[in-house]
């Protein structure tokens, strides 16, 4: 059987603190199909973050350049930093049959949503806002200040959950790993996109 695939763009997003993050990763360790798309960002790297792997990182000016170029399908302030979807690491792996992953906020996602309406968006959620204020204390990343600035803004963004295509609770990781595997799986046999050749 011969057979021909486009590739899908599959947007993870969610408020902070949902662990979307963690389930991009199990996708796209277990799926060779799927690639991630390294976004730009202003922010400095975490210990363990290595440039052009987790983020392409930069300073002000030189991101500057790149919103003057036109080189965002999507950019959006998060907590305090600048983040960026570059087209050019998405167009080409998708031409060439691959489903590129993005992790991006919930701004960024209604952006690439608006633009690219063939794309596969699932929205990640806590299972309580209790469950994910214990989360982002147990992250130990942010003072309280700012962890209840992330909760002020889940409950906006739960708000908008209709405009996503998929949901997703987790609670449990493999279980919520087991839901995006199949959302994927159904969604790379759509005849929009997948071509067999019957002979
Ligand atoms: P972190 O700095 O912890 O890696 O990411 C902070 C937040 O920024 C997360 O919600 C992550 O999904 C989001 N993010 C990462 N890259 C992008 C991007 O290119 N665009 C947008 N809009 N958000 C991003």
């Amino acid at each position: 059987m011969k057979e021909e695939r486009k590739g899908m763009l599959i947007v993870i997003s969610g408020p902070s603190g949902t662990g979307k993050g963690t389930i991009c990763e199990r996708m796209l360790r277990e799926d060779p199909t799927l690639v991630f798309s390294v976004s730009a960002t202003t922010r400095a790297p975490r210990e363990g973050e290595k440039d052009g792997v987790h983020y392409f990182f930069m300073a002000e000016e030189q991101y500057d350049e790149l919103l003057s170029a036109d080189a965002f399908l999507e950019h959006a302030t998060v907590h305090g930093h600048r983040y960026g979807t570059l087209k050019s690491q998405v167009q080409k792996q998708m031409d060439g049959g691959l489903n590129v992953v993005l992790d991006i906020d919930p701004q960024g996602a209604r952006q690439v949503m608006a633009q690219m309406p063939g794309c596969v968006s699932v929205f990640i959620l806590p299972p309580s806002y209790a469950e994910l204020e214990k989360r982002l204390h147990t992250r130990n990343t942010d003072d309280s200040k700012e962890i209840n600035r992330r909760l002020g803004n889940a409950k906006g963004e739960i708000d908008q959950m209709h405009l996503y295509q998929y949901a997703v609770v987790n609670d449990d990781l493999e279980t919520a790993c087991a839901q995006v595997r199949a959302i994927i799986r159904a969604e790379k046999q759509r005849t929009t996109r997948y071509f067999p050749v019957v002979e």
